[in-house]
């Protein structure tokens, strides 16, 4: 599949788009714990990522249209980059979060937020319901720039699929 083809066709990335993309951990990385997930596969002028990151783990280069490059052994998952996006494009993935779980971060600009401990929908790429999840953070510092980003544990297997949760009735973005 050409670059960009999930999103021209469909309006979001296919699984196997964001696999083949730079971004895209390895597996042997994902399975040693917290890891960014970037799923940039348009080849937009944007590198925000870039600076966010204190490890130099992402390179965008020369021209600023490069998708993103993640080099994965100098990642720690710190998730400061999440809310740098303008995309949303960037996830952390810990699948050592416990032995049938792993834990989603995601950046998610919808009001009301969660509260931690409430059980929720996930979602996929697409917003389609996945599975039940468990909130276990939300964070909104004042860097963050009114970026939410929220932890949930899902079933392992589902890992690669849930990329946010469904949104309560009733709620706005927060204003950006
Ligand atoms: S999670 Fe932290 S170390 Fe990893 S790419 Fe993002 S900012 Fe860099
Ligand atoms: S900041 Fe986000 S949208 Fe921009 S290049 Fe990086 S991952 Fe892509």
């Amino acid at each position: 599949m050409p670059a960009g083809a999930g999103v021209a066709t469909s309006g979001y990335p296919s699984l196997d788009e964001v696999r083949g993309s730079p971004g895209y951990p390895s597996r042997e990385r994902m399975a040693k714990g917290a890891v960014a997930v970037i799923e940039c596969v348009q080849e937009i002028p944007c590198n925000p990522c870039e600076a966010a990151c204190p490890r130099g783990a992402v390179k965008v280069g020369q021209p600023i249209t490069n998708l993103p490059a993640l080099d994965g052994e100098k990642c720690i998952g710190c998730g400061l980059c999440l809310a740098r996006c303008p995309g949303l494009a960037i996830f952390l993935l810990d699948m050592t979060y416990s032995d049938t779980e792993a834990a989603l971060s995601f950046p998610h600009e919808y009001l009301p937020l969660p509260e931690p401990g409430a059980t929720v929908t996930a979602v996929d790429r697409a917003g389609q319901p996945v599975c039940r999840a468990k909130v276990l953070k939300v964070a909104n510092p004042a860097r963050n720039d009114r970026t939410p980003v929220i932890t949930i544990a899902i079933p392992k297997e589902f890992a690669e699929s849930v990329r946010g949760i469904a949104r309560k009735s009733g709620g706005g973005d927060v204003g950006r």
